[in-house]
């Protein structure tokens, strides 16, 4: 199992195994004005309060898991514009 899965059908979600490989979370990379979320309680109990409060979206604010899905997200991005180039879009 790889640490970070895309959702199919929905490019703003990826599902992240947590540190230890024991869970995986579901992040949403377009939450909280592209924040994201993640369902972990770091996430839940520290950041989702910040941003319910109007924090805006910051590096601080992203848990560990959001953090890997958006290095997922842009492995993915770079390797499909890769692919246009190679098409010569
Ligand atoms: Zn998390």
């Amino acid at each position: 199992m790889t640490a970070v899965e895309p959702v199919p059908g929905s490019p703003s979600q990826f599902l992240v195994a947590s540190r230890t490989g024991a869970t995986r979370y579901l992040v949403d990379l377009a939450e909280y004005s592209g924040n994201g979320q993640c369902g972990c309680a770091h996430f839940e109990f520290r950041l989702r309060p910040e941003l319910e409060r109007g924090a805006r979206p910051s590096w601080r604010l992203r848990c560990w898991h959001i953090r890997e899905a958006l290095l997922c997200a842009a492995a993915l991005y770079l390797a499909a514009s890769r692919n246009e180039e190679s098409r010569g879009g």
